[in-house]
């Protein structure tokens, strides 16, 4: 290189210096790239942004965001991986990737909430047609796959409302169906159950809850086995400009190896708040899926070896949402606010009433409860507390 006359401005930008090589440490380096640099014209042209051998630009990869990709690939059991902004984000990917004018889209009746209004708005724009088929009745989703079915979205369980369906019979009757199954395998956390492991074609996974578990990131995941499928990811991942970022990816390098010992400690505290709840006289019903008695609780069992520290709480219909409100309101460890897989806990009243238009619904007023890394004792006396308050 010709030796820059100004050290301050070009000498800055174009430094001689290289560190040694040979560096090396436990966290993988971060790399951060709107702009890549080839080596020469030859290298620019022969470069593409479908193949994950090399670089092109920032939004379509970078050593840390293929490294993220491989593990969470390792993590769902599945082969290749597209990191997207947001688990909403991935949906929209495999959506897109997947559906066009004319077919249609089948939701559980107990989908995360805002898939359904992505279907009512997005996806009818698109003239792709959308319904919703009972996640509890693998015969009546069989009976409703036609030809123009092209994707059937699964949750296990489902959202809110916590029933775990027949997972490997509801993937079999999409398959009999001719239709492709996307599994929204969050709850699993890669730690439950392992996604591929059901015959599932495509699993989304949004990182923002277990994976990052800093309740700090918003990350989402596409796993697929098959190398069609894909690419037709690739495809629409690259003309919709949903690359991550670096510093995003870091945070989530930084979390995979505490996610399993993270997510069995989340499971057994819940699991003895979720008794403990149910034992409360003004508490119809707990639902978490490993309960015995909650919906679903025998799908879980013949499927999963753990379960997230998510659950909804029952109260009778008789206490007006006010009085549930103060319930609520009156927590002082456990926080208001969506998502979950913080170290925070966390707690929201859904009208699951108002929420579900198929299929099954919970009877009573229910307050979902998502468990954090605080000690049990601790978790248990906020709860005693605030029942008290509000229902003497
Ligand atoms: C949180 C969540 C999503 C969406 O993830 P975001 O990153 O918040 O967009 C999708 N599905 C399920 C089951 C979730 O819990």
């Amino acid at each position: 290189m010709t030796h820059p006359t100004d050290p301050v401005t070009t000498g800055l930008i174009h430094h001689p210096y290289h560190p040694p090589a040979g560096f090396d440490a436990v966290p993988p380096a971060v790399f951060k790239a709107s702009t890549v640099i080839f080596r020469d014209t030859q290298a620019l042209r022969q470069r593409s942004w479908k193949s994950r051998d090399g670089y092109t630009y920032g939004l379509h990869g970078t050593p840390t965001t293929f490294t993220l990709e491989e593990r969470i690939a390792t993590l769902e059991g599945g082969r290749h991986c597209v990191l997207v902004p947001s688990g909403l984000a991935g949906i929209t990917l495999v959506n897109l990737a997947l559906l066009r004018r004319g077919d249609e889209v089948l939701l559980p009746h107990n989908v995360y909430g805002p898939s359904r209004e992505q279907a009512r708005t997005l996806l009818d724009a698109m003239g792709v047609g959308w319904r919703e088929y009972d996640a509890m009745d693998a015969a009546a989703l069989a009976a409703m796959i036609t030809p123009a079915t092209r994707l059937v979205w699964l949750e296990a369980p489902g959202s809110v409302s916590m029933e775990f369906p027949d997972l490997r019979a509801l993937v079999q009757a999409v398959h009999a169906g001719g239709a492709l199954a996307a599994l929204d395998s969050t709850w699993a956390g890669g730690v439950a159950f392992r996604p591929f492991d059901m015959g599932i074609d495509i699993s989304m996974h949004a990182l923002t809850k277990y994976p990052s578990g800093g309740a700090d990131v918003l990350m989402g995941a596409i796993v697929t086995q098959d190398e069609e499928l894909a690419h037709r990811v690739l495809q629409m991942h690259s003309v919709t400009g949903t690359g991550v970022s670096a510093n995003d990816a870091e945070f989530i390098l930084r979390s995979l190896p505490t996610l399993r010992v993270r997510y069995e400690a989340h499971d057994s505290v819940a699991r003895d708040l979720a008794l403990w709840l149910q034992q409360q006289s003004v508490v119809t019903q707990v639902l978490h899926p490993a309960l015995p008695g909650s919906p679903g609780h025998a799908h879980w069992r013949a499927h999963c070896t753990a379960a997230a520290g998510l659950f909804s709480v029952m109260f009778d219909e008789r206490h007006p949402q006010d009085q549930v409100d103060r319930f609520v309101d009156a927590l002082r460890l456990f926080k208001i606010g969506y998502s979950w897989g913080g170290p925070v806990s966390l707690a929201v009243p859904y009208d699951i009433q108002a929420m579900r238009t198929a299929g099954a619904s919970p009877q009573g007023r229910l307050v979902r409860l998502s468990i954090g890394l605080e000690a049990l004792e601790d978790l248990r006396a906020d709860l005693a507390q605030a029942l008290k308050v509000a229902f003497g």
